[in-house]
C-alpha cells in the first residue's frame, strides 16, 4: 500500500520525538490518555441530548492492555473515533495551535523543558514506539479505519474492524537498549503508578487487568498455604478532578501542571483562583493568570472563555459568558451541578445561574489581581508586561462601565522615579497643594521626559505619569478623575499652577506681544489654529500643542487605522514669553519681517520635532537653518 507523507511540519515535531533522549518519555502515555478522554467527553456530551447513542456515564472507560510477548501496549477507549477524513486529517497533521507555537518555541529556545512541560499530543508516543496503529470506528459509521505508521517515512490506512465506536492506539515498544528500558511500559506496575502520577484526574475510569495472588482456597487452612495467581480488572485512577478536591489537598506544583498540560503554557501561571461556592448556585472554580498572552492574545483567533462543567461532563469548552471581556486572559474550568443537562449551547447563554456565577468570579479575580500587585509586585508587573492593555481596553470600553472595577489595577511611568505607578500611589504621595492628577502621552517613556511641560512641575516636586500605550490615548478622558483628583494632560490642559496675579501679569504680556503672535499666525496660515504665549515652558522657547478635542496620540491611531482618512489633531503653537529668542523675534518682526518670518518658520519645525510630529516641510527647514549657519 502506497504510503502517504506527513505535512511539513508535521513532520518536524515527529522527527523531533522519534530522535528524542528525552529523560520524561513517559508523558507520552499522559497525552494519549487525554486523547481518549476527550474522544470519550464529545461521546459523552452527544449522550446527553441524543438518546441514540444509548451509553450512560457509567459505561465509558478508557483501557490499558499491555503484551508482553508482542511489545505492545493498547490504549482504548469507547469514545467518539474518528472516520478515514479524521484520521486523515488529525493524526497525519498538526492542527492544535499550541503546537504550532510549541514549534516556535522550539526555535528559540533549545534550553527550555519544553517536551516535559507541554501538550504535545499523539506524536509523543513515537518517543517509546517504533510503529503505531490506531484502530477507529466513528460514532454513527459502520466503517473502521487503521491507521499506521513507523515514524517519519510516512503512513498508510487502510479498512479495519472494530465492534462499537471507539479508538484503540497500539504501540509497538522500541527496542531496549543499554540506556532505554521500554519494556518497563508493558509492566502494569509500573503504568499504574504512571497512570496515578499523570492522569489521576481523569473522569473516566483507565481500566487494567492487573496480576494479583491469593493463597488457593483449599491450602487456607494448612500449616503450609499455597499461593496462585489471578487477574482483575483494575481502576488505576481516583477519577477526581483537581477543582473537586480540596484546596488543602493539592499542591502548587500540582495546580500549576494541570494548567500548563490543560492550556498548553510552558510557564507558570502568575496566580490560582480555587473557589468552590455554596449557596445560591453551587459551583466549583479553579482559575489560573496567566505569566504571558499566548501569541494570538491580541488578534481574533483568540478564544476567551473559560471550560464548563457539569457534574464532571464538559458542557463548553469556551464559555465566553463566565468572563467579563477585561479578563479575557484568565484560563480555567468551572464546574456546576446546579446547571441542567439538557440545555442546548444558545439557551446556555442566556441562563440565569452563568450571570451569577461570572459576576462572582469577576470580583474574584479582580481581587487576586490587587492582592497580588500589593504582595507580589515583580510578579505582577509581569503580568502587567502581558496583559495590561487588556485592562486598559476593559476600563474604556462601554463608556467606562468597568473602570471601577479596573482603575485601581492599572500602572503608569512615573516622571520621577523611572518605574510603574499606580493611580492610588500616584495620588498618596502628591504634595498637599498639587490639585490634579498630571499625564502624558506618548510612544516610549524617553521621549515624554523630554516634553518641555514637564519641567515646571518638576520644579515643583509635580509626578507625570506617562502613558505609553495607545489605548492610553483615549483612556484618561473615560477616567476623568481618581479619587476625586482630575486627571489632566500636561500638553493640552491648563495645568492650574498659574496665581491670580501670574494670569493677569499673563495676560497683560499677551496683551503686549498681540502685533507678534499675530505675525506669527499670519506667518503660518492654517497649518496651527492659533499661536499664544505660555507659562508652562520652563527655559524652552517654543512648543506645539493639540487644541481641545483630539490629542496627536489619537491622531497617530487614527493615522495607523486609515492613513487616507487625513483626521489631524488642530495645532497650537505656544510660544515662552521670558525667551531671549522671543525677544529677538520680536525685533525682527518689527525691523526685518524677512528674516523673522524665516525664524518662525524653524520654531515651529523645532516644536514639531519636540512633539514627535512630523514636519510638514523637511527640506524647507533645513534649507533655512544652513541658511542659518
Ligand atoms: P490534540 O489532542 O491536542 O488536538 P493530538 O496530536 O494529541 O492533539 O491529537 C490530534 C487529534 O487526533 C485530536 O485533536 C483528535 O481529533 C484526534 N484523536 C487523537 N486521539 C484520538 C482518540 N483516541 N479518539 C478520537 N480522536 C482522537
Amino acid at each position: 500500500m502506497a504510503k502517504k507523507q506527513f505535512k511539513a511540519e508535521s513532520k518536524r515535531l515527529l522527527d523531533l520525538m522519534i530522535n528524542s533522549i528525552y529523560t520524561h518519555q513517559e508523558i507520552f502515555l499522559r497525552e494519549i490518555i487525554s486523547n481518549a478522554s476527550d474522544a470519550i467527553d464529545k461521546l459523552a456530551y452527544l449522550a446527553l441530548t441524543d438518546e441514540k447513542v444509548g451509553l450512560n456515564r457509567s459505561d465509558f472507560a478508557i483501557e490499558l492492555k499491555a503484551d508482553e510477548a508482542a511489545r505492545t501496549l493498547t490504549v482504548s477507549d469507547n469514545g467518539v473515533g474518528m472516520d478515514r477524513d479524521e484520521m486523515e486529517n488529525n493524526l497525519g497533521t498538526i492542527c492544535k495551535s499550541g503546537s504550532l507555537q510549541f514549534k516556535k518555541d522550539m526555535e528559540k529556545a533549545e534550553d527550555i523543558d519544553i517536551i516535559g512541560q507541554f501538550g504535545v499530543g499523539f506524536y509523543s508516543a513515537f518517543m517509546v514506539a517504533e510503529t503505531v496503529t490506531v484502530i477507529s470506528k466513528k460514532y454513527g459509521s459502520d466503517e473502521a479505519w487503521k491507521w499506521t505508521s513507523s515514524g517519519a517515512d510516512g503512513y498508510t490506512i487502510e479498512p479495519a474492524e472494530r465492534d462499537a465506536a471507539g479508538t484503540d492506539v497500539i504501540m509497538t515498544l522500541k527496542a531496549d537498549t543499554e540506556d532505554e528500558k521500554y519494556s518497563r511500559f508493558l509492566k502494569s506496575w509500573e503504568l499504574q503508578q504512571l497512570v496515578k502520577k499523570y492522569s489521576d484526574y481523569i473522569r473516566y475510569p483507565i481500566k487494567m487487568e492487573m496480576e494479583k495472588s491469593r493463597v488457593k482456597e483449599e491450602t487456607k487452612d494448612s500449616d503450609k498455604p499455597e499461593y496462585e495467581t489471578y487477574t482483575e480488572v483494575e481502576t488505576l485512577n481516583s477519577m477526581v478532578p483537581i477543582w473537586q478536591k480540596n484546596k488543602k489537598d493539592v499542591t502548587e506544583e500540582e495546580y500549576n501542571n494541570f494548567y500548563k498540560e490543560k492550556f498548553y503554557d510552558y510557564e507558570d501561571p502568575v496566580a490560582v483562583i480555587h473557589a468552590s461556592v455554596e449557596g445560591a448556585v453551587t459551583y466549583k472554580a479553579l482559575l489560573y493568570i496567566p505569566a504571558k498572552a499566548p501569541y494570538d492574545f491580541y488578534t481574533k483567533e483568540f478564544k476567551k472563555g473559560l471550560q464548563l462543567y457539569s457534574s464532571g461532563v464538559m458542557i463548553m469548552e469556551h464559555c465566553e459568558d463566565l468572563l467579563p471581556d477585561c479578563f479575557r486572559f484568565v484560563r480555567g474550568v468551572v464546574d456546576s451541578q446546579d446547571l441542567s443537562l439538557n440545555i442546548s449551547r444558545e439557551m446556555l447563554q442566556h441562563d440565569r445561574q452563568l450571570k451569577f456565577i461570572a459576576n462572582n468570579l469577576e470580583k474574584k479575580i479582580k481581587a487576586e489581581l490587587a492582592k497580588l500587585m500589593e504582595n507580589d509586585r515583580e510578579k505582577y508587573e509581569k503580568f502587567y508586561t502581558a496583559f495590561g492593555a487588556q485592562l486598559k481596553y476593559g476600563a474604556l470600553n462601554d463608556y467606562g462601565a468597568k473602570k471601577e472595577l479596573l482603575q485601581d489595577l492599572l500602572l503608569y511611568w512615573s516622571s520621577k522615579e523611572d518605574k510603574l505607578v499606580s493611580l492610588k500611589q500616584y495620588a498618596a504621595a502628591m504634595p498637599e497643594e498639587q490639585k490634579y492628577i498630571y499625564f502624558a502621552n506618548g510612544e516610549d517613556k524617553v521621549h515624554l521626559a523630554q516634553l518641555p511641560q514637564l519641567e515646571q512641575l518638576k520644579n515643583k516636586g509635580y509626578d507625570v505619569l506617562f502613558m505609553t500605550d495607545e489605548v492610553d490615548g483615549f483612556l484618561p478622558q473615560t477616567l476623568g478623575k481618581y479619587d476625586d483628583k482630575e486627571l489632566r494632560n500636561i500638553t493640552q490642559d491648563d495645568l492650574g499652577l498659574a496665581s491670580e496675579e501670574e494670569k493677569k501679569a499673563a495676560e497683560e504680556q499677551a496683551e503686549k506681544a498681540k502685533s507678534t503672535l499675530d505675525f506669527i499666525k499670519e506667518t503660518l496660515g492654517d497649518s496651527v489654529k492659533e499661536v499664544r504665549l505660555s507659562q508652562n515652558l520652563g527655559s524652552h522657547p517654543v512648543c506645539v500643542v493639540p487644541a481641545e478635542g483630539m490629542t496627536f496620540e489619537m491622531e497617530k491611531y487614527f493615522k495607523r487605522l486609515n492613513p487616507e482618512m487625513g483626521m489631524k489633531a488642530e495645532r497650537v503653537l505656544e510660544l515662552n514669553g521670558e525667551h531671549p529668542v522671543f525677544s529677538k523675534l520680536q525685533i525682527a518682526v518689527a525691523q526685518e519681517p524677512e528674516k523673522a518670518k524665516k525664524m518662525v518658520r524653524i520654531l515651529y519645525a523645532q516644536a514639531l520635532l519636540m512633539a514627535n510630529l512630523p514636519l510638514e516641510n523637511a527640506s524647507e527647514y533645513t534649507d533655512l537653518v544652513c541658511e542659518l549657519l
